[in-house]
């Protein structure tokens, strides 16, 4: 089965986002636990918690259908002591979140060595970051998502993502995201039949499907291997349809998260129905 959803938002509190989803027709959606673009965030009131779960199951939302975001301002692999510490306490602290709010998994972007480190050092602190968080956290898999490139932002290859996962240590509690807009800027050629299962037989083999607890699905403003993360809404970009259709039919992406991050929001309902009807 297909768990189809958006980014939704969270506004006035996590408790709307599962009203936000359903009111669009998902079965699945991603939110911040927190704002995204601040450090600091008031814990989540015991209400606030106890709404969300209900919520959840009012609308039939299980810990499976929902990937919860982490906030833009964190760098797991941060070059300097004072920004690391500072991503890693934020990290923990959303890792926390999501397991007071009986999620299951919590999805991220590795971090940026800034052009102060090399990317074998980036990646070994990305890993000990998610060592970290996991030690101070219970039931909650850190989600790793590919990344565009863009700038000194790791993880758009699948071998620099297959070995921050070879650093963890409970590879139980560690997962992949794939971002089909992210995967094209970075060099993954999804936009035809061909080229889509090549890129995840590449996948599978350097990374592997267990990992895959999530995909975001965004077609693509600029160009293949463009290293730019511009997202476009499914259809009107550099992808097209078909690589949606495709994605659709493929079992291997079953009982996951699938998250529209496309830019407009009015359409969410019908690009959900319109990847529904791909389905059978
Ligand atoms: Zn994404
Ligand atoms: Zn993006």
């Amino acid at each position: 089965m297909k768990y189809i959803g958006a980014h939704v938002s969270a506004s006035g509190g996590v408790e709307n986002a599962p009203l936000n989803a359903n009111s669009i027709g998902a079965n699945a959606f991603a939110l911040f636990t927190k704002n995204q673009r601040q450090w600091m965030a008031a814990p989540l009131s015991k209400s606030s918690i106890d709404k969300f779960r209900e919520n959840c199951v009012k609308y039939g939302f299980a810990p499976h259908q929902i990937l919860p975001h982490d906030s833009y301002l964190i760098n797991l692999g941060h070059p300097e002591e004072e920004g690391l510490s500072k991503s890693r306490a934020a990290f923990i602290d959303e890792m926390q979140r999501c397991e007071q709010l009986g999620l299951d998994r919590l999805n991220f972007h590795p971090g940026s060595h800034l052009g102060k480190v090399d990317i074998e050092t980036c990646l070994r602190t990305i890993a000990e970051s998610i060592n970290i968080a996991l030690d101070k956290s219970t039931g909650v898999t850190a989600v790793i998502e590919n990344t565009a490139g863009q700038g000194t932002n790791l993880g758009h290859t699948f071998e620099q993502i297959a070995q921050i996962i070879h650093y963890v240590q409970d590879k139980s509690r560690v997962g992949v995201c794939i971002d089909t807009c992210h995967s094209f800027a970075a060099g993954y050629d999804l936009s035809n039949v061909e080229g889509f299962y090549s890129a995840f037989d590449h996948f599978d083999n350097i990374v592997g499907f267990k990992y895959l607890k999530g995909m975001h699905l965004n077609d693509a403003k600029k160009g293949l291997n463009s290293r730019v993360d511009r997202h476009d809404s499914l259809g009107e970009g550099l992808l097209g349809l078909d690589t949606f259709k495709v994605l659709m039919k493929d079992p291997r992406f079953d009982n996951m998260p699938l998250i529209l991050e496309t830019p407009n929001e009015e359409l969410w309902k019908d690009e959900i129905e319109l990847l529904r009807s791909w389905e059978k």
